[in-house]
């Protein structure tokens, strides 16, 4: 490509509405244009990067066995209610009608669409397993979008389905997916990890995030340094402390306290001249299975994902009204004692053998202090509600906890028969008895890849592209092509590695060198051959890898084979590092 007649719109400033590097380097380097919040137009630079990304996927998707599909980015309704996610995916999911008034949707994901095409063809057990995948544009109505195209309301995932008999076949195709991903992203260059995570909205039952570290990610992931415990926050679980200060006073009495509109733990505490450790939070739920109130400790936060796995049924906090009927006060001052109303208590573990607790008293105005849990009030059940926190002990080995940012590019999930059963997706075994699919799913989203990679491979001149993905492989700088020499040599280099298949940018523009090689250093292409006046007299050309800023001279005469070695070695050792 000349650069005189590309379309690269690069800008020397940071855009001011961008925050993260990635963001900032695609606007700058004129990968991307803002369209509408969370929507972006790709523009050549940044579309050849994504159709890498996406190639390298194909081929490793193809390399396990996987087929590719296109489906609809328009959907009809009914299979969405048969598995509930027309109501559960909520506010997430844009919805419209035709102009007969059907309610359709723009998939958010397309569990439902893969899942329906297997039940209408799969019959038998001699047609599994089967693994379906396609790289098509998912629609989200994030409730923030933000970070560019790290989440956008409309972006391009790989998700693939596999359709096993049996248990032991999911876990063949989910291994099969894990192995897959990690190649993509070693091909990619990009540092991962994976967390078990929580399944959210697909259910199932067992899932794995792959994870890149990075300040500007919106997960946070818990780590332990001394093990390999690692979690997302959503799901983590700390190993119980034994708690080494034992309570002030082991004769406390349950006592009233006046507490005039203070209603929350920091009034309360500021109020009372407690720490919030000796305060209890009382937490009203309404569930499936009744009212619920959950007891944590004044200085923690509820993991709602927690009471979901005790309770294994859905809730939503109380209303002020429904609170006032169970418990006689208005919220702010409730707590287990005394309740109306028949609610289910359920505590957190730190709570147990606590005593001189202070909590709501269910009067308005009112807390009771000297509480201990088990004597002044039944607890039915003991569990980790908390959130974890940094420094709480590993649940495999005991040593602190770290929490850090992250930024989730893949996710790789046991669905199990949930959308089988629901869509009668079934087979016939060998007996002819008939047994829903057992399934799985796993999504990666490419834009995240492209802005994850630019997270991880860039410095304060520009974007620093591994080989596999860079928009172009060879950036050729003729410093002044009006220079008769430079033009002819520059030219031939160009045709040169064109016809050896490679892929050049030359930039043919008559503009101030340092222009030319302040937007090589943006757009941060690996290799540069620079092609002057200077290097020529001593018969030079001067080429210069972005990575490590490292410069060769070689002999013009040989430059097009060094080049095309040099390139087909990076090339090679990105190759080999995958086995
Ligand atoms: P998040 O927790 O970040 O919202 P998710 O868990 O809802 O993501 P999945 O349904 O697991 O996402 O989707 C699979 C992959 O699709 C993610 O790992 C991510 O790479 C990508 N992805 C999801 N949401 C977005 C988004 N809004 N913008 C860009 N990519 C996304
Ligand atoms: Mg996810």
């Amino acid at each position: 490509m000349r650069f005189s007649q590309a379309f690269i719109p690069t800008q020397k400033q940071i855009p001011a509405d961008a925050e993260v590097p990635s963001h900032q380097l695609m606007l700058r380097t004129g990968m991307i244009r803002l369209h509408l919040s969370g929507v972006y137009s790709f523009l050549p630079l940044g579309w050849r990067v994504l159709r890498k990304v996406a190639q390298i996927i194909r081929e490793e998707m193809e390399q396990i066995g996987a087929q590719e599909f296109l489906l609809p980015t328009l959907s009809r309704k009914d299979i969405w209610e048969k598995t509930g996610r027309w109501q559960q995916a909520g506010d997430l999911m844009f919805r419209l009608k035709d102009r007969r008034g059907a309610d359709l949707c723009l998939p958010p994901t397309h569990e439902e669409i893969f899942t329906s095409i297997a039940a209408g063809e799969i019959r038998s057990y001699r047609e599994l397993p089967q693994i379906w995948y396609q790289i098509q544009t998912k629609f989200r109505d994030e409730p923030r979008p933000r970070s560019g195209v790290l989440r956008g309301r409309q972006f391009l995932m790989k998700d693939s389905y596999s359709f096993d008999t049996d248990q032991e076949g999911l876990e063949r195709s989910y291994q099969l997916h894990r192995r897959a991903y990690l190649r993509i992203f070693r091909r990619c260059e990009l540092e991962t990890f994976t967390v078990s995570a929580s399944s959210g909205i697909m259910g199932g039952s067992e899932s794995e995030e792959f994870m890149i570290s990075s300040p500007a990610g919106e997960d946070e992931v818990v780590l332990c340094r001394d093990c390999d415990y690692a979690a997302n926050l959503e799901v983590a679980t700390a190993g119980e402390q034994q708690s080494d200060s034992p309570s002030p006073s082991a004769q406390s009495q349950a006592e009233k306290v006046f507490t005039p509109e203070k209603k929350t733990i920091e009034a309360v505490s500021e109020f009372l001249e407690l720490s919030p450790s000796r305060l209890m939070k009382s937490l009203l739920f309404i569930s499936e299975r009744g009212p619920v109130m959950a007891l944590i400790s004044g200085e923690d936060q509820l993991d709602e994902a927690k009471l979901n796995r005790e309770l294994k049924c859905e809730f939503r906090p109380a209303t002020p009204e429904e609170a006032l009927e169970l418990t006689g006060a208005h919220l702010g001052f409730i707590g287990p004692v005394g309740l109306k109303k028949e609610v289910m208590i359920i505590a957190d573990l730190s709570l147990k053998d606590q005593d001189d607790l202070l909590t709501g008293a269910n009067q308005d105005d009112f807390h009771l202090k000297g509480l201990e849990p088990g004597r002044d009030f039944r607890v039915e059940k003991y569990a980790q509600l908390r959130m974890v926190q940094s420094g709480d002990p590993c649940p495999c080995c005991g040593a602190a906890l770290e929490i850090s940012p992250a930024i989730e590019i893949g996710h790789i999930f046991k669905l199990g028969t949930k959308y089988s059963q629901a869509l009668e997706a079934t087979y016939l075994d060998p007996q002819g008895e008939q047994h829903p699919i057992v399934m799985g799913s796993y999504g990666i989203g490419l834009e995240r890849i492209v802005a994850s990679v630019i997270e991880q491979h860039s410095d304060k001149d520009g974007i620093v592209w591994p080989i596999s993905i860079a928009p172009y492989q060879i950036h050729l700088l003729p410093i002044n092509p009006a220079h008769q020499e430079t033009k002819e040599l520059s030219e031939q280099l160009y045709q040169g590695l064109l016809g050896k298949g490679l892929e050049v940018l030359i930039d043919d523009r008559e503009l101030r060198a340092g222009t030319k090689f302040k937007d090589a250093d943006l757009i941060g292409i690996p290799l540069r051959a620079t092609i002057g006046e200077k290097g020529l007299n001593q018969g030079k050309v001067e080429i210069r890898f972005r990575k490590s800023g490292k410069v060769i001279k070689v002999d013009k005469a040989v430059a097009l084979a060094k080049i095309e070695e040099i390139v087909r070695e990076m090339e090679k050792t990105v190759q080999s590092s995958e086995n």
